[in-house]
């Protein structure tokens, strides 16, 4: 068996391998949140005795990979079946080398944007959105848990990048951001009624705050 720093290099490489933009390597058992929420969001409900929550993520680099489309079984996004088969890599990777790993669903699923920021890929700002700074939040994101032990990283709680910022806030048409706190209902409600349409199955939701923040634009189009 390679040791923890080797092995966690060995991921490491093969997450850039796969072409993931974004990941890191959460410690399900440091973090106060995981035993708040709910007993089916929690790490351990995917896999018993896990030892880390791999989160992982692509940069939307593409207005078809950030389009809805409904269909018949429901809706889903176009990045989610690239970002499922990569992670489908990584768990048959973590198999052949010895481990127990799952993919976790969406529904239920873990708090993404939470398991990244103790992951330490980037704090959540003041959008409500995890912030990367490489691509701002124009990223989906998806974890794997593993009975892998891997080197973890450190947890990013205040987001440093929104001390003296507010550009979202002042993006967002309906105020849904106003006074520091995401007002859920005010979004959607906004968001739902002014998708843009791509075709009768197809649509792009808003994205002003994401599109208003400035971390990481250079690599945004
Ligand atoms: S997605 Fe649109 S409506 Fe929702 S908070 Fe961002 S800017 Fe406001
Ligand atoms: S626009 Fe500014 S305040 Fe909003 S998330 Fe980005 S850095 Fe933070």
């Amino acid at each position: 068996m390679p040791s923890k720093d080797d092995f966690t290099l060995k991921v490491k490489n093969k997450c850039k391998k796969l072409g993931l933009d974004v990941f890191g390597f959460a410690d399900p058992n440091n973090y106060q949140k995981y035993k708040d929420y709910p007993e089916w969001n929690r790490p351990e409900k995917f896999l018993p005795h896990l030892k880390t929550v791999i989160v992982v993520g692509i940069h939307l680099d593409d207005i078809i990979l950030d389009t809805w489309f409904q269909s018949s079984n429901g809706n889903y996004q176009f990045a989610d079946m690239i970002i499922e088969n990569k992670c489908y890599k990584l768990k048959e990777f973590l198999i052949d080398k010895g481990y127990a790993a799952e993919i976790i669903s969406y529904t239920p699923g873990l708090f993404l944007k939470d398991s990244a920021a103790l992951a330490g890929i980037g704090p959540i700002g003041k959008h409500n959105l995890l912030i990367t700074k490489e691509f701002g939040s124009q990223v989906r994101l998806r974890a794997l848990v593993t009975d892998a032990p891997l080197i973890c990283g450190e947890p990013v709680i205040e987001s440093d990048f929104c001390k003296n910022c507010d550009l979202c806030i002042k993006a967002c048409p309906v105020d849904a951001l106003k006074g520091g706190k995401y007002n859920k209902s005010l979004c959607e409600t906004y968001q739902l009624n002014n998708l843009k349409k791509l075709s009768n199955h197809s649509s792009i939701w808003c994205n002003l705050c994401i599109k208003a923040c400035p971390i990481g634009s250079e690599n945004r189009k």
